[in-house]
């Protein structure tokens, strides 16, 4: 595809995964992976603006056969996990449909599409596979039944995957960031105290940054500013 590595985004149509391609443009070659055309075109052509280059891949993440044939012929050096859905609900209010479709996209999607693209990291000596997490992944609250349980597995996930192959040379790492202004929180509540997405995105850059030596594993995010009661 070019000379640049190559980073694959999911979720990369809005939110913190839009933030992240961008942030990541100015040395990667982005694959940017979601539902929506028309917001992965806009994407692509903002950073092709940006002398940068990013290839839109429409697909949905709840179809294995599908992650499997846009990332597979991929040579990627990055692999960002960020896509997901937040449906914060008590146990007893959410339906078998919201389960399922939050165990796909959170967790099932995890799998299909690092099972894609690791192999040649593995092959190639090198390669980052990050995971956007969450705090939820470590914290309970009343409506984090599902969206905790996807977020909390990805801890084992992450933690048991970079053990089996840093010996490759190939990283693991999981950014759990606290609440991030975007369309999650798009209700008419003040999202002013919240993290930005580009608050996460700058921190995934670091952890890409740091040198062959140093895995940065697991880092959690905070804003500073208490919320507003
Ligand atoms: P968002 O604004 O709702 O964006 C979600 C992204 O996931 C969109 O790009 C969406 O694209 C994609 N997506 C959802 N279902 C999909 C499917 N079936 N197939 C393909 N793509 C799909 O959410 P966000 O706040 O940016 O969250 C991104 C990640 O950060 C999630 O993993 C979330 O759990 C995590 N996180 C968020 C917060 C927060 O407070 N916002 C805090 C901690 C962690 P399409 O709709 O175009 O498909």
């Amino acid at each position: 595809m070019s000379e640049w590595p190559i980073a694959i985004i999911t979720g990369a149509s809005r939110g913190i995964g839009r933030a992240i391609a961008l942030r990541l443009a100015d040395r990667h070659a982005i694959v940017a992976a979601a539902r929506s055309r028309e917001h992965l075109e806009s994407l692509a052509g903002e950073i092709r603006d940006r002398g940068g280059r990013c290839t839109p891949v429409v697909l949905d993440l709840r179809d294995p056969d599908a992650i499997g044939r846009a990332f597979g012929g991929i040579a990627a050096d990055v692999l960002v996990n960020n896509a997901g859905i937040v449906t914060l609900k008590p146990f007893l209010e959410m339906t078998s449909g919201e389960w399922h479709e939050m165990i796909d996209v959170n967790l099932n999607a995890i799998h299909h599409a690092t099972r894609a693209v690791l192999p040649g990291m593995v092959q190639r000596r090198r390669g980052h596979v990050m995971m956007i997490g969450s705090i939820a992944g470590r914290s309970a609250f009343v409506g984090g039944t599902g969206y905790g349980a996807t977020k909390h597995a990805l801890i084992g996930l992450s933690e048991s995957l970079y053990l089996e192959v840093r010996e490759s040379g190939v990283k693991v790492s999981l950014v759990m960031p606290g609440s991030v202004a975007t369309e999650v929180f798009a209700d008419g509540r003040d999202t002013s105290w919240m993290l930005k997405p580009e608050d996460v995105a700058e921190t995934v850059a670091h952890v890409l940054g740091t040198p062959d030596n140093v895995l940065v594993h697991r880092v959690e995010i905070r804003a500073t500013t208490p919320r507003k009661k």
